[in-house]
């Protein structure tokens, strides 16, 4: 996939229509009050929105929230599927669950991070948000109601690309956190505007991309968090890659196991044991370094509170399950990432959310913060690791996408990178 994609900064937007498509998919409180629980999201999307305006531009933006369901037939399926009782399924219901998910509570946040007012359509392409996109002048900021209301969202239907492209003179794309998909919003209305990133999606390519494709050596990757089988990807795209590969987290009993190692009741994926084995030849025949825990902190039960013992790697004892890596292996990989020139992390060292097994991904992180090389964060749990360990800012990049920044690391062309316009 080529990386090199024309920004916001290439196109003329000077008194333009320009259709921006966001990341707004932030966590609301679970009452249904519409308090937006971390703003994080719409925060990042503040230098394009803020650029756009500078030139004049008419912004008129638009995200997905959530999971809606768009039509009311597929909601009573979907809803007897998990055990309601249809009788009690009302078209009022559906229709309270959509409205739960309505971009509202956005529209108030980002025009009070803007300072100025910020109009809310009542749907995505109906006869509000096309009469007010028509009527939106320069410097205005228009939002698009949930582009799942659509049905034609998901599908990347061109009928409802068509109908979004027709608002505007030119798409910019910023939702990092979407480009895995190819829907109408993040995808197909490409194929009817001048199509460039914004300045998300331009730093998450020039990291992560240049990391990929260029990456100052040594490229040391890290790999942890809770399955093998999620991250078979990411394994087998950065052995081609990555001249020292770190397994750590619950994936590193599976390889043990594999070796013969006894495991307890830790997290193992029979199933991928093969594959484990695999893999370390892959390395082998390679001359990828590639490096398991040689220690590990093992706990009687899966608690914050648990009793815990440190062992060797391989001789859990039965009735304990591994929860971090051991004071050795820490030491073992912050040595490996000292002299790195890039490091890119994906997936907790151990379980991070109890304090007590937080130790190694919180060793790794320090490690990383002291090194001189670029450092990248990927994975959805990572981010939040690093940030709740209060590493952020010492991090080259914290990926703002968790399954696109995955897919990315996979080596998968992205879609909606890939349909906008290259350099
Ligand atoms: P990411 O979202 O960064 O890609 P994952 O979703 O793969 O990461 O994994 C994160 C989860 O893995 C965390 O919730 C963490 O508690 C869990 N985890 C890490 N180590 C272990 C372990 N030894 N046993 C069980 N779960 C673990
Ligand atoms: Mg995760």
């Amino acid at each position: 996939m080529n990386y090199n994609k024309k920004t916001v900064k290439d196109v003329d937007v000077k008194g333009k229509k320009v259709l921006l498509r966001c990341d707004f998919n932030v966590p609301l409180a679970k009452d249904g009050s519409g308090v937006i629980t971390d703003d994080k999201r719409i925060r990042a999307a503040l230098p394009t929105i803020q650029y756009l305006l500078d030139q004049g531009a008419a912004v008129i933006a638009c995200s997905h929230m959530g999971k809606p369901v768009a039509s009311f037939d597929k909601w009573v399926q979907k809803q007897t599927e998990k055990g309601k009782d249809p009788a009690t399924l009302t078209e009022e219901k559906w229709k309270k669950s959509l409205a739960d998910l309505s971009l509202k509570p956005v529209a108030a946040r980002l025009s009070e991070l803007l300072g100025k007012s910020v109009t809310l359509a009542a749907d995505v392409v109906g006869p509000d948000a096309t009469a007010k996109a028509a009527a939106l002048k320069g410097g205005e900021v228009l939002l698009l109601e949930n582009t799942r209301f659509e049905k034609g969202e998901t599908k990347n239907d061109p009928e409802l690309a068509k109908k979004m492209a027709a608002m505007a003179e030119v798409y910019v794309s910023d939702a990092f956190g979407a480009v895995h998909r190819a829907h109408a919003s993040t995808a197909g209305v490409a194929a009817y505007l001048p199509a460039v990133s914004g300045f998300l999606i331009q730093k998450e390519l020039e990291v992560i991309g240049g990391a990929l494709a260029a990456p100052k050596r040594p490229l040391v990757a890290i790999l942890g968090g809770s399955k093998v089988s999620s991250k078979i990807g990411v394994i087998n795209n950065l052995l081609e890659l990555a001249d020292t590969i770190i397994i750590g987290g619950g994936m590193a009993y599976t390889f043990s196991a594999a070796q013969g190692g006894k495991v307890g009741n830790s997290l193992l994926e029979e199933d991928w044991k093969d594959y484990a084995n695999e893999m370390v030849k892959k390395a082998q025949a390679k001359g990828v370094k590639l490096l398991l825990p040689v220690d590990t902190v093992v706990a009687d039960a899966f608690a914050p509170d648990a009793n815990s013992q440190v062992v060797k790697s391989g001789e859990i004892p039965d009735g304990w399950e591994g929860l971090d890596i051991g004071p050795e292996t820490v030491k073992l990989y912050c040595d490996a990432v000292a002299d790195a020139g890039t490091v890119i992390w994906n997936g907790p060292m151990g379980v991070f959310e109890f304090d007590k097994f937080a130790v190694g991904t919180k060793a790794v992180a320090e490690a990383l913060s002291k090194t001189s090389a670029i450092t990248i964060i990927g994975g959805g749990d990572s981010a939040a690791a690093v940030q709740q360990l209060g590493y952020a800012d010492k991090m080259t990049h914290i990926s703002t996408g968790g399954g696109a920044s995955l897919e990315f690391m996979e080596g998968k062309e992205l879609p909606g990178v890939a349909c906008l316009l290259d350099k």
